[in-house]
């Protein structure tokens, strides 16, 4: 019998998933840098036309674009992958393809910048409202569902502060009004979050952070069932073109064969760098998933199988905060994250700072916040690194 790929372990659905040889038989994937395809003749191009399996233009899809949906799709546990060319591109369609003017969307109020931009600022234009509210508050999610809300968005673990929503609660909750819950899982990675089993009904990626892990390029993705991305994304992906580029699909295709070992690598070290930070006396608050006094540890033994790489820690004040920046001697300061390299922000003046103040306070985003992503480097010169920073601090 044919091996089917959906019973295979992760890592080898990371290595072997969707490949699809050229008549070649090459092992690394191809690599298909083409816009359009040619037809055997005027019958074949219009049975393609007329939905017949096969590609028709780059916008489309591609044949190297395809090996990565369909790996990801494996990887995730997702009838169906496609890939976007940003995180935001992906965040934008999975809004914009469930919604119609007069709808009502529902949102974790700790959200990536850009996230919030489209939900305050450009939804609002085509007629559509967001209640922002508490992410780990089920009741909160409850309280906030109106007769037109279509659509609940959620980042969990949330961007700066790695607060934690309930998913399965809030899947409820959307499913009982009618409404699909959309889940922004790039902090938790596919590998430590499946959102769709545990009642999501789409699953947006910004590629660029961990599948890439190799600060190259960007990439996004919406996962769901057949039937979801047919119906709500197939047509607005094809006609707004937000299309990946096959270049980047080839090298996102390749991140994913070393996710998993990139990422538990890196959430290895993570946890010895927040158990560092906690234990610093010049250290107020240390937020890390993967430890036992993170605000919602019970959600996260509900629905994480780890920590990830990603830890905030206040140090009281903006001067602490940058002093801590400006020793590091390793650690880059920059915004990224997921990357192979370890990066430290300072979110309220950075990635936050077109936040309103009153909306920061709101998430508990106060000066003294550093966000840090654990690279790949070695655990003993990242904590000696971190270690005469917040000495520093
Ligand atoms: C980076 C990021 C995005 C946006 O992704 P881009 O690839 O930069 O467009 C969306 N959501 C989260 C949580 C992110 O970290």
């Amino acid at each position: 019998m044919a091996e089917d790929p959906r019973d295979w372990e992760i890592e080898t659905r990371a290595v072997r998933g969707g490949i699809a040889r050229s008549p070649y038989g090459e092992i690394s994937e191809a690599l298909f840098l083409t816009q359009g395809f040619a037809y055997p003749s005027a019958e074949a191009a219009d049975r393609r036309f007329g939905g017949e399996p096969g590609f028709i233009y780059q916008r489309f899809g591609n044949p190297t674009t395809a090996m990565f949906e369909e790996r990801l799709a494996l990887i995730e546990g997702a009838e169906m992958c496609r890939a976007t060319a940003s995180g935001m591109a992906a965040v934008h369609a999975s809004l914009i393809g469930l919604l119609r003017a007069g709808d009502h969307v529902i949102a974790g109020r700790a959200l990536f910048g850009s996230s919030r931009w489209i939900l305050t600022n450009l939804l609002p234009r085509f007629g559509v409202e967001t209640t922002y509210v508490d992410g780990p508050d089920v009741d909160a999610w409850r309280v906030a569902v109106r007769p037109n809300t279509k659509v609940l968005l959620v980042e969990s673990p949330a961007n700066p502060l790695l607060e934690v929503a309930p998913i399965g609660a809030v899947a409820e909750i959307a499913r009982a009004a009618g409404a699909k819950l959309i889940v922004d899982n790039v902090f938790a990675t596919p590998i430590f979050q499946k959102p769709l089993a545990l009642g999501a009904d789409v699953v947006v990626y910004s590629a660029t952070k961990h599948i890439d892990g190799q600060g190259r390029v960007l990439g996004g993705a919406i996962l769901g069932s057949e039937k979801v991305i047919r119906e709500a994304y197939r047509d607005i992906l094809r006609h707004t073109g937000p299309a990946m580029s096959p270049f980047n699909a080839w090298l996102l295709l390749k991140g994913l064969e070393t996710l998993e070992l990139r990422v538990l690598r890196q959430t290895q070290t993570a946890a010895r760098i927040a158990d560092l930070i906690a234990e610093h006396p010049k250290s107020k608050r240390v937020i890390y998933p993967g430890r036992k006094d993170h605000p919602q540890a019970a959600i996260i033994a509900n629905q994480m199988t780890g920590g990830g790489n990603l830890i905030a820690f206040d140090l009281g004040d903006r001067a602490a905060a940058w002093r801590f920046l400006d020793t590091l001697q390793i650690v880059d300061i920059s915004n990224n994250l997921g990357d192979a390299k370890s990066i430290a922000t300072h979110p309220s003046t950075t990635t936050h700072r077109s936040m309103p103040e009153a909306e920061r306070l709101e998430i508990g985003l106060t000066e003294g916040w550093v966000r840090m992503s654990v690279g790949l480097e070695g655990a003993n010169d990242l904590s000696r690194d971190v270690s005469r920073a917040l000495d520093a601090a």
